[in-house]
């Protein structure tokens, strides 16, 4: 029979085991917070950074559900987002935000980690899809503003509660708020070295870096990538016409219109003075000498104006080139090369054969030709028919 002096022993002894349980538990999430807080402070880019906080987090805790809503006022971190390297990691459980209103709501005055049971009416919107029953929501703040919110979900009721401590919940959300702040700024860094700064468009130096990327992907997924090589005709003279500033007009006027054919997936860029270089993935040739013919006829019919309110007459000249499906499968360094020559070479021929006009290398895809032929057709049939329109009225 066990004396009261042993019960309390084996009470005490189960209750040092607990408590020893406990702290090896805590070392242990102490061992994992601090690992991924290593790895977060070390990340390279707001994508490292992201693919840490999405993907990471969920290993390393075991947790079903982790999502980031991110205050974008600006739309900086989409534009980072879009022009940095193409992968197949789509952030779909990052939200970019226009505004912190939905964050303040959610975390109201006192800004602290938020743990609970999961309440559809106000989590759903941080969470998207999942079958969720407990949350952790941590408010991320820089100097006192919200700038976003790292959402932890789990399948589990009891994973989170509001009696759980958040000391390290707490810490992990400095530290994401820190990294987060520290990577948009140093994006923005690397955004305006790679930005040309009279007309807004990626520079030379980005698209010497993204042609390559461009090319891998269109190999890797075996679908077409079209460049267009565009100078402005007898840009000198409209300099020595109008002056420097009037000639800077154009080149942003230009560098707009070009923008204004292009979509979001495609580049431009400023690769010289009065030239720009644009790349058009999944575009077939036909496609692209479409768009290219577009472009040229925008500016051609968009009338610029001198200081003076005189009109200037505008025209570009456009070489296409497409990547050859032959190569798709190699793995040619020179291959942007190769590309970007071919679009000069035909660029060139554009300018011989009198400028203004849409010239590919390798020649007119057949479609295109049938449109510029009935094209040219049309006008040439429209003039007389509108004289004979003209005599029969008069
Ligand atoms: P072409 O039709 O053969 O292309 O003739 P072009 O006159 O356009 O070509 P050229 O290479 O002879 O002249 C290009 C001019 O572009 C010369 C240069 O002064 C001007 N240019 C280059 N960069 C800038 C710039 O940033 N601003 C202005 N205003 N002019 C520039
Ligand atoms: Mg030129
Ligand atoms: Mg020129």
């Amino acid at each position: 029979m066990n004396s009261p002096l042993q019960s309390e022993n084996f009470s005490l002894r189960q209750q040092l085991e607990a408590l020893l349980n406990e702290a090896r538990c805590n070392e242990d999430k102490m061992r994992r917070f601090d690992q991924l807080e290593r790895q977060l402070i070390a990340a390279g880019s707001l994508r490292e950074l992201l693919r840490l906080l999405l993907c990471e987090y969920k290993q390393a805790f075991a947790v079903e559900y982790v999502t980031l809503a991110l205050v974008d006022r600006d739309d900086e971190a989409r534009q980072i987002l879009e022009n940095g390297p193409l992968d197949e990691t789509g952030f779909s459980d990052l939200t970019l935000l226009g505004s912190a209103q939905a964050l303040d709501i959610q975390y109201g005055e006192k800004r602290r980690p938020c743990l609970g049971e999961f309440d559809a009416g106000r989590h759903q919107a941080l969470f998207k899809t999942g079958a969720i029953r407990s949350v952790a929501l941590l408010p991320l703040t820089r100097r006192g503003e919200l700038i976003g919110s790292l959402n932890v979900g789990s399948a589990s009721a009891d994973r989170y509660n509001s009696a759980c401590a958040t000391d390290f919940l707490e810490r992990l959300a400095q530290i994401v708020a820190i990294c987060l702040e520290n990577a948009l700024s140093q994006e923005r860094l690397k955004m305006v070295g790679l930005t040309d700064v009279l007309t807004g468009v990626q520079n030379r130096r980005y698209f010497e870096h993204r042609c390559p990327v461009e090319i891998s992907q269109a190999r890797r997924y075996k679908h077409p990538l079209a460049c267009i090589f565009l100078d402005i005709d007898k840009f000198k003279r409209i300099n020595d016409s109008y002056g420097h500033q009037t000639g800077d007009e154009v080149l942003r006027g230009v560098a707009r219109l070009i923008q204004s054919q292009l979509r979001s997936g495609d580049t431009i860029a400023r690769y010289g003075g009065e030239e720009f270089v644009a790349l058009l993935p999944k575009s077939e040739l036909h496609h692209a000498h479409h768009i290219a013919e577009r472009i040229r006829a925008s500016v051609e019919e968009k009338p610029f104006k001198a200081h003076s309110g005189q009109a200037i007459k505008v025209t570009i000249s456009i070489g296409l080139s497409m990547l050859p499906a032959r190569n798709l499968a190699d793995d040619n360094p020179q291959c942007a090369e190769q590309l970007l020559a071919a679009a000069d070479k035909a660029l060139y021929q554009a300018k011989h054969k009198g400028r203004n006009r849409v010239e590919c290398a390798g020649g007119l895809p057949p479609s295109a030709a049938r449109r510029l032929l009935s094209g040219v057709l049309r006008k040439f049939v429209r003039f007389p028919l509108a004289l004979l329109a003209k005599s029969r009225g008069a």
